[in-house]
């Protein structure tokens, strides 16, 4: 007998303490799903959380705001746009890309950020400036509770680089991704213990179970199972296929039946070839 031998018992007692909804998901997934590598993005940073009770609208735009951010603040660091989380009365509300892409009735907010701008006609610098718009949706009444780290001011935001070479508030302060291991493991023993299978909404076989336990068919989204099979996949996390293609995190939603995390649901969007994700390692196996 090995010394690895483990007592089927013990066996069945692992076996039970994962919810059956979710070993069933997880079937599944192991019918269609893509072992896919994934990269935590670390947050790094000062955190700050406040809250807000008063607001202005903007009446070009129709739609209330509140200052994130203003020099004044916190004069070398600025809020990473990735970090920010708003709940409005306790309620978390979604980040959209911008105020002018808002779905209607959804409960997103969008961040407006001015950044080393001049005025158009003085060429005079403006003061920069982080505001955080709310869908029509928000009548401007409530409690808002938000929460972001912060990265250096030199960070340029769309490549997410540094803009000054050896800049000494970058090195302290750096951004940085974790690649995702399996902790579990008995999983780990079964599979690449680096990968997680992940459904395309290409798959021929996309079935999943819904909030009621009925099993449906999938068509929007990506998905895949919850923990101990999947890591806990965040917002803006970059996934990264066999091929080395990566892939944003967007619009990430949890199911949950009744309470038990069943399955996750996201979108993705390629990650452009020169953005530095591209340069963190990834283990392979
Ligand atoms: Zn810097």
């Amino acid at each position: 007998m090995s010394v690895f031998w483990t007592p089927p018992w013990r066996k069945l007692f692992r076996t039970k303490a994962i919810p059956i909804i979710v070993v069933q998901n997880y079937k599944f997934l192991e019918l269609g799903g893509e072992p896919v590598y994934l990269l935590h993005r670390r947050q790094a940073g000062d955190l700050y959380e406040d809250e807000v009770t008063s607001f202005d609208l903007d009446p070009v735009a129709g739609m209330y705001y509140f200052v994130l951010w203003q020099p004044s603040e916190n004069e070398e660091k600025f809020p990473d746009p990735r970090s920010v989380k708003i709940w409005v009365n306790e309620q978390p509300w979604n980040a959209a890309y911008a105020p002018d892409i808002f779905k209607p009735n959804a409960q997103e907010f969008s961040l407006w950020i001015r950044k080393n701008a001049v005025d158009q006609n003085t060429q005079a610098e403006l003061p920069d400036e982080v505001r955080v718009y709310f869908n029509p949706l928000f009548t401007g009444v409530g409690t808002v509770r938000y929460s972001f780290t912060t990265i250096c001011k030199c960070i340029d935001l769309s490549s997410m680089q540094p803009t000054r070479a050896n800049c000494p508030l970058c090195q302290l302060s750096t951004f940085g991704w974790e690649q995702y291991l399996n902790p579990n493991r008995h999983i780990r023993d079964q599979m690449m213990p680096h990968t997680f299978l992940l459904a395309w909404p290409a798959t021929d076989t996309n079935l999943v179970l819904d909030n009621q336990g009925f099993v449906r068919e999938s068509k929007v989204t990506h998905w895949t199972s919850p923990p101990p099979f999947s890591p806990y996949v965040f917002e803006h996390d970059v996934i990264v296929r066999m091929n080395d293609i990566r892939y944003e995190v967007i619009n990430k939603a949890d199911r949950r039946f009744p309470d038990i995390l069943v399955q996750q649901e996201f979108d993705v969007v390629e990650v452009e070839k020169d953005h530095p994700v591209y340069n963190v390692p990834v283990t392979r196996n």
